[in-house]
């Protein structure tokens, strides 16, 4: 499905359903940012506009580079959390 990408807004993301629908593997073509995985929850946060998003695609763009992925949720705290993972988990 093509999207809006939930951290830079550009047009032309690719998303893909994962974990059972629990989150979304989303690939964005905008130049600095990248791909990442991303749950329900942590959608919700962002559409909320509490998290700081430059920061995240920041990580974003350094995960790809040593060829991980960001793993972007929602804590037991409820603050954001992510966890670098291998890009082809
Ligand atoms: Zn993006």
């Amino acid at each position: 499905m093509e999207m809006k990408c939930f951290l830079c807004d550009s047009a032309g993301a690719m998303s893909e359903s994962a974990d059972h629908g629990n989150r979304q593997r989303i690939a964005c073509v905008a130049p600095g940012c990248g791909s990442y995985v991303i749950t329900s929850r942590a959608i919700r946060r962002l559409e909320e506009g509490g998290p700081n998003r430059e920061v995240l695609i920041e990580m974003v763009r350094l995960a790809n580079d040593r060829a991980g992925m960001l793993d972007i949720s929602v804590a037991s705290d409820g603050l954001l959390q992510t966890t670098e993972v291998l890009s082809a988990a």
